[in-house]
């Protein structure tokens, strides 16, 4: 789970990583009280989970309350890249002398944490790689060291970072270890024309695996930024949105995943991923494809069913079903084979819905599938 730029500072704050004094507001008359405690002059900032808010008009500078209020007005509800902004943070402005960027990222590859800083902050660390790689430094970390003051002397020595940097690195670390997060990052970390440090920005995703344990994000908080996922996962469905344009419903994971493969093979592009597991009864048939149905990118869904434990027949039921449920606007293509098969087979034959479609094997339906999302 990814967290808000505010939710990321409060976890700095409590790990003793020095942040501009803040605070988030859901309206303008709100933000602009809140510029009045804060002094007047504040930066508003988009809330959404992407960066690149400044190059998209989410971050800008309110001389005044009144001000303030006008800026919060124009960000909230403005979409960036596909977010939508429902809250802003209004900060104290900082007079910035250098930005740095700084962060630590799970290296599933190497097994360890990697340490990635550089001293040209600022802007996206992804063009600063890109055009001048040896302003990054990139440092592995044993997971069962840690980072030190040692380690973080060694990071900052070689990205070219001062040395007032060192305590913001190890404190980072504690927020990766402590936070249970699976990247924590800050760009710009900043020293101001006063000489402090400051984290000016920061992004933290967390370890899902270990939500157990970090009892603070409760149910209130969203796993699922997006939408439709929230809803199917209400829903105890396993659906994950993906960027293009056949909705693909299968049992297992495994079985999902190939469908995927076979499908972008195809020339097609997944639109999702829903795994309907192992029971999928009609209920979670009929769930499933209203999830994907409304999701508007999807042209064409692919039911791909190898029937063992769930018998193909319960399936083909559950599609009959969920076709007399939720108004199919789509075609269908599906396949099933294995258990009970030709019953299943028959039981959608009988159904004759014109937009609903049978082929015998993976690969045909996913030819079948992908052709109709490109044609129409
Ligand atoms: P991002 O574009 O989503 O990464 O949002 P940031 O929070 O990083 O803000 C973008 C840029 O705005 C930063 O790199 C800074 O240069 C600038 N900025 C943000 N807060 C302040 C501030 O308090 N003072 C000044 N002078 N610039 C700021
Ligand atoms: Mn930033």
């Amino acid at each position: 789970m990814d967290l808000y730029e505010h939710q990321a500072r409060g976890l700095f704050q409590e790990h003793g990583i020095p942040v501009p004094r803040a605070e988030v507001a859901d309206s303008p008359q709100e933000a602009r009280e809140i510029a009045r405690r804060l002094g007047g002059r504040v930066v508003v900032k988009a809330q959404v989970k992407t960066g690149g808010r400044g190059k998209a008009g989410g971050v800008k500078l309110a001389a005044d309350p009144p001000a303030a209020e006008l800026t919060a007005r124009q960000i909230l509800g403005m979409d960036i890249k596909g977010h939508t902004v429902g809250k802003v943070m209004l900060a104290q402005p900082v007079d910035i002398e250098a930005e740095f960027y700084v962060s630590y990222v799970l290296d599933r590859a190497a097994g360890r944490f990697l340490a990635i800083a550089s001293a040209e902050g600022g802007m996206e660390i992804e063009e600063v790689a890109a055009s001048r790689p040896e302003a990054v430094a990139r440092i592995h970390i044993d997971p069962a060291e840690g980072v030190t003051s040692a380690k973080a002397q060694e990071i900052a020595d070689a990205a070219g970072l001062p040395a007032q940097t060192v305590d913001v690195l190890v404190r980072l670390w504690q927020v990766l270890v402590r936070e249970d997060a699976v990247l924590v990052e800050v760009n710009p970390l900043v020293r101001t024309r006063q000489g402090q440090i400051l984290a000016l920005d920061g992004k933290v995703t967390l370890d899902d695996n270990a939500r157990f344990r970090q009892a603070r994000w409760g149910a209130d908080e969203a796993v699922h930024d997006d939408p439709l996922e929230a809803a199917a996962a209400a829903k105890g469905l396993n659906y994950v949105k993906l960027d293009g344009e056949v909705g693909i419903i299968g049992n297992g994971a495994g079985l999902v995943m190939s469908t995927l493969d076979v499908v972008a093979g195809c020339g097609a592009r997944p639109a999702n991923f829903l795994d309907i597991g192992g029971g999928a009864s009609a209920r979670i048939m009929a769930d499933g494809l209203s999830a994907i149905l409304s999701d508007p990118a999807v042209k064409s869904v692919f039911v791909n069913v190898f029937g063992g434990i769930t018998a193909c027949d319960a399936v083909a039921d559950g599609i009959v079903q969920a076709l007399d449920a939720v108004e199919l606007t789509k075609p269908l293509v599906v396949r099933l084979d294995g258990n009970n098969a030709v019953r299943g087979r028959a039981i959608l034959d009988g159904r004759a819905h014109p937009l609903v479609q049978q082929a015998t094997t993976m690969d045909g339906a996913a030819r079948r599938a992908a052709q109709l999302a490109n044609t129409s």
